[in-house]
């Protein structure tokens, strides 16, 4: 545009803004520490299931003059400004039956700014919150037989106001004859509709609901005084059939939770757990809940599904590191103020470290299995060349600037580390303690120290770096705090695997796959050779995970090509694990037809070392620290 045509467009904009009479306003304003007045009435129709629209109708209490309602933004536990804005349609505002007119923050467009009459003191909202309809556009939050409930997604609020300080009545009309689990308290259920007590918008948009045609509750704490219940919800009545020995390990799971972090901070714990192919797959932490999608078989096919057996322990732990202590940039005033993720890799990493273990600890899964699922850890980021340019702790940073969209170039780029890299860190810590303390102390005191203060309290306590470090010390005197920043903050080509060491183990790659890399495989429905050609590929040819600098990078491989024959065969994922076996201890390469886009080319794989699988091998003569960390607390 030039400069002239500019001068022209805004005097026309102007000039059409002076005859709309569009209201002026100030900038939103900042949060202070009033309570808002009254309480806002939020009513959701979840009916919908054929066109997966939810339906509200929002009436709040207001002053004449200038009103900001802002839609949430920083959703706790989703790292990065995610609110589903995109999926918020059919804004109406209304006063006493006459319209009130909004507009958009120029600059932030989760704001919506608007003028309150003389004379008014409630306003009504009228909107829709547009479940995507595929997977592509967002997470699907309904279908015929699940629908999960976000709260955040499904409300405005004022701006101006702590949102600890707004109070909301929530009213949820369900499908006939569904049932539902969450943490709110339920004042009176009349049929289909569900009124549920008042409470503060922090824990409102804290506390999701799941409901479901199938519909089964499990008692995970029975006789406790502190009910924890698994609420699970299926796309067919079969799905939710778990077996007593299942049943019985989930349960031993809660034990173990609760014997390591000594206390419990919530009044009643409810497991939200989806098993479906159409609702979207999910773990997302709550204080007082957590959202857990898993695909079909869970219960049903239980022997193949140990790989996804610590989404439950992770999401409860949660409970303890992320909602009760959290690090302190993370409890923010409202849900449109940034949240600071730089202690994400104790959050998330530590996170997934008990995860792991809780998972073994209950018997969710084998200890051959988390050998195997630390192994493929280990792997991972042993062969992260990313790391070569970029540390772990600015990967905290990637839910923000990439919100987990595909990487075309993830093991340069980098993604989330924080979480299992963070967890070989934590490794790195427990077995440190147990070897300064002669096997006296581990990472098991730090838990019971740090997060069963203040026990039945689910108020916040916040941490910092320093607080990690004091608490460390206060279990094992060391130099903790330049221990964890080298292994943080520096740019380190070599992965953190002293903890592994320590534990008594070492990585090594044989040519058969192990569990953890099996599982991967089925998820992904993908071959792995990434620790052999340097690429996955799916079975219709599709190249994923091009290893940078490995053998087909330096070959001129990129992820949008697809294998077309290896050697002259019509590929087939048999077909090139045939020829990388065939290639061992040879001279002859392995020559791929590959396709991108119209362009066919031919590469040559000099590679001989087989297929490559990483496993973990005792180190003879040393203490088995994984077995112990690994076995059931008594
Ligand atoms: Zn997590």
């Amino acid at each position: 545009m030039t400069a002239s045509s500019f001068v022209l467009r805004t005097a026309v904009a102007l000039a059409l803004a002076a005859t709309l009479a569009a209201p002026v306003h100030a900038a939103t304003p900042p949060v202070g520490d009033a309570p808002y007045p009254g309480t806002i009435v939020l009513n959701v129709d979840a009916t919908d299931l054929a066109q997966q629209i939810f339906r509200v109708k929002m009436t709040m209490p207001v002053q004449a003059g200038p009103l900001t309602l802002l839609y949430p933004q920083w959703l706790p536990g989703n790292h990065g400004p995610s609110g589903p804005l995109t999926q918020l349609a059919g804004l109406k505002l209304s006063a006493g039956g006459k319209p009130v007119v909004w507009t958009r923050d120029p600059v932030n467009v989760f704001a919506f700014h608007m003028d309150i009459p003389a004379g008014v003191t409630t306003l009504d909202a009228e909107y829709q919150y547009l479940s995507p309809l595929d997977g592509a556009q967002g997470r699907i939050t309904m279908t015929d037989d699940i629908l999960g409930v976000q709260w955040a997604s499904m409300t405005l609020y004022p701006a101006g106001y702590n949102s600890r300080r707004i109070t909301v009545q929530p009213n949820l009309v369900l499908p006939a004859g569904w049932n539902f689990g969450t943490a709110l308290e339920t004042d009176q259920r009349v049929g289909a509709t569900v009124k549920f007590k008042p409470l503060d918008l922090d824990t409102l948009v804290d506390s999701p609901l799941f409901a479901g045609r199938y519909f089964k509750r499990i008692d995970l704490n029975p006789g406790a005084r502190v009910p924890v219940m698994l609420n699970i919800v299926a796309d067919s009545p079969e799905q939710l059939e778990a077996k007593p020995e299942q049943i019985t390990l989930h349960r031993a799971m809660v034990q173990q939770a609760i014997k390591l972090f000594g206390s419990q901070h919530y009044q009643h714990y409810d497991f939200l757990f989806a098993i479906s192919d159409e609702f979207g797959g999910i773990g997302r932490e709550h204080h007082q809940s957590s959202e857990n999608g898993v695909k079909p078989g869970y219960f049903t096919e239980w022997a193949k599904g140990e790989g996804g057996r610590d989404l439950l322990p992770h999401e409860y732990t949660h409970s303890w590191n992320g909602k009760f202590r959290r690090p302190a940039g993370q409890d923010v005033p409202n849900l449109n103020t940034p949240l600071q993720n730089r202690l994400l890799w104790v959050y998330e990493g530590q996170t997934q470290y008990w995860g792991g273990v809780l998972a073994a600890r209950s018997g969710l899964v084998s200890p051959d299995y988390a050998r195997d699922a630390l192994a493929a850890t280990a792997a991972r980021y042993d062969n992260t060349r990313g790391r070569t340019w970029r540390a772990m702790q600015d990967t905290v940073n990637d839910p923000i600037i990439n919100g987990r969209r595909p990487l075309g170039w993830g093991n340069w780029q980098r993604a989330e580390d924080y979480y299992s890299e963070g967890s070989l860190i934590w490794l790195d810590v427990d077995t440190r303690i147990r070897e300064l303390s002669n096997e006296r102390r581990s990472l098991d005191n730090f838990a019971k120290d740090f997060y069963s203060i203040n026990d039945g309290s689910f108020t916040p306590a916040h941490y910092t770096f320093e607080d990690v470090v004091a608490a460390l010390n206060k279990v094992q005197q060391y130099d903790w705090a330049s221990f964890l920043l080298t292994r943080v903050e520096d740019i380190a080509p070599k992965a953190p695997l002293d903890g592994l060491t320590r534990a008594g183990w070492k990585l090594v790659y044989t040519d058969t796959p192990g569990g953890a890399s099996k599982y991967a495989d089925e998820r992904t429905k993908s071959t792995d050779f990434s620790y052999s050609l340097g690429f996955a590929v799916k079975a219709d040819g599709g190249v994923a995970n091009v290893q940078w600098d490995g053998i087909a990078f330096q070959a001129g491989l990129a992820a949008n090509s697809n294998i077309v024959a290896v050697n002259n065969r019509a590929y087939t994922p048999e077909v090139l694990k045939a020829a990388v076996k065939e290639a061992k201890g040879g001279t002859a390469p392995i020559t791929l037809l590959v396709k991108k886009g119209k362009v066919f080319r031919t590469i040559a794989l000099d590679y001989h070392d087989g297929l490559r699988y990483p496993h973990l091998e005792r180190i003879p003569g040393t203490k088995d620290r994984l077995d112990t960390i690994l076995r059931a607390v008594k």
